[in-house]
């Protein structure tokens, strides 16, 4: 199957918005095995919208079309299809009600441009939004505008992510799957996802595997600071699909060892939130170079106050002392960049707090050089209490700046989850 996507908006091609949804929408085609074949971005302009559309529905079997469905004069995409497929728009009542009743629920009271939402082109698939007011639609379309055999269907989709994922996932992804099914083809998909492995190390553990598994699929994404596995297995069966996806899964975690945090959807944090809660510990972090970076990822997972007490964010080294009781003397020995100072921030920090876990971040983030002993990109932690004698991990990424207070703020995390 031919799949493309079409994301339209002016945001999308002067500099104001990435595309998030074509990058999300071939993600999701992951799952059923099959992948997106082209991407095309445009502005609102009816001219391009109307070319890109035939060209799209001449060679595309599948195509995603995201924006333009929203109430103003910018919105064009009904326009577009029309003139495209000389269609003609019509008003659907069922969703001029079904806007009216959402304003109504709102509070609000409909404008005439919002009644422009309930256009479709007559003829298309009506597929209304749960997640928003646009009116989402589907059509198919044939001879005379195909240049390949069959016909290509258009799914025209709200330009706002929560709206356009919805829609995919509760109406698109089903059907397709169907689809695949309908030919005797199951698949089931995972993800292993991993912290601190290269991707290179990663790949070198997980190919040897895979001649035992001849009907997997496999590839590796980075999407920093994490490495993820994934991993597609096709049976003639949705149970063999599956069984064989458990079969590669349990491999490759074993293969893996504990940089694996967790699967699809998992984060990082949550693995360490969920670690923690398990042993009954409370934490505290005493964080230098990231500012506030590790408790703040902790604290976005819900349900973060039972483990997190707190952190302090002692910049400077006076705070250092004072909040952390660092002695003097060791900072002007060894510097705020040393294992030594990372030791004492985390055993001030479990002494001063009353966790039973205590994690210190100090390095050098740059952009300046740093030193010979310290240079550009060194970050020790330190972690204290939890039963056990303190730790201190010395790393060195070669990052920019706030990449360099990323990684670091995770690497405390992943130092506390294992
Ligand atoms: P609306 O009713 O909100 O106008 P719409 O279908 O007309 O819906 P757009 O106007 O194109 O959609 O986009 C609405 C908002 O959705 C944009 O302002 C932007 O924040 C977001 N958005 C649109 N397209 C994308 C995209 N490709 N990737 C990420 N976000 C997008
Ligand atoms: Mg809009």
């Amino acid at each position: 199957m031919r799949i493309e996507m079409l994301a339209t908006g002016d945001e999308l091609v002067s500099g104001v918005l990435a595309d998030t949804n074509t990058t999300w929408f071939g993600g999701a085609l992951f799952s059923l095995g099959e992948r997106l074949a082209r991407t095309t971005v445009i502005g609102d302009r009816l001219d391009d919208l109307v070319s890109a559309l035939r060209e799209l529905a001449a060679r595309a079997d599948l195509v995603v079309v995201s924006g333009g469905l929203g109430p103003t004069l910018d919105d064009l995409t009904v326009d577009g299809v029309c003139e495209a497929f000389d269609l003609q728009p019509v008003v659907d009542s069922e969703q001029l009600e079904r806007i009216r009743a959402r304003f109504h629920a709102l509070g609000r009271t409909l404008t005439p441009n919002n009644e422009r939402q309930a256009r479709v082109p007559d003829g298309a698939e009506v597929l209304g939004n749960e997640y928003g007011t646009a009116t989402a639609f589907a059509l198919e379309v044939g001879e005379p505008h195909r240049t390949r055999p069959g016909t290509c269907e258009l799914w025209f989709l709200p330009g706002v992510p929560t709206e356009l994922q919805g829609i995919v996932g509760d109406r698109l992804l089903p059907r397709l799957r169907r689809r695949i099914e309908a030919e005797g083809v199951h698949r089931c998909a995972r993800e292993v996802r991993c912290f601190g492995i290269p991707e290179s190390h990663m790949d070198q553990a997980v190919v040897p595997l895979l001649a035992a598994h001849p009907h997997v699929r496999y590839g590796t994404r980075v999407p920093f600071p994490d490495a993820h596995v994934r991993l597609l297995a096709e049976g003639s069966t949705a149970d063999e699909a599956q069984q064989r996806c458990d079969a590669i899964e349990r491999d490759v975690r074993a293969a893996l060892g504990d940089v694996v945090f967790g699967g699809e959807g998992e984060t990082l944090a949550g693995a360490t939130l969920a670690a923690l809660r398990q042993r009954g510990w409370t934490v505290c972090f005493a964080e230098s170079l990231t500012g506030g970076l590790a408790s703040a990822a902790l604290a976005a997972v819900p349900g973060a106050s039972d483990v997190l007490l707190g952190s302090s964010v002692t910049y400077a080294e006076s705070l250092k002392e004072r909040w952390l009781d660092v002695p003097q003397d060791l900072l002007e020995r060894h510097g705020a960049v040393s294992e030594a100072c990372a030791v004492a921030m985390a055993e001030g920090a479990l002494a001063r707090s009353g966790a039973d876990v205590a994690v210190s971040l100090t390095g050098f983030a740059g952009p300046d050089a740093g030193d010979d002993a310290h240079p550009r990109g060194t970050v020790f932690a330190a972690i204290a209490g939890g039963g056990g004698p303190t730790s201190v991990v010395r790393q060195r990424f070669l990052f920019g700046r706030n990449d360099v207070r990323r990684i670091a703020a995770h690497l405390a995390l992943d130092l506390l989850r294992r």
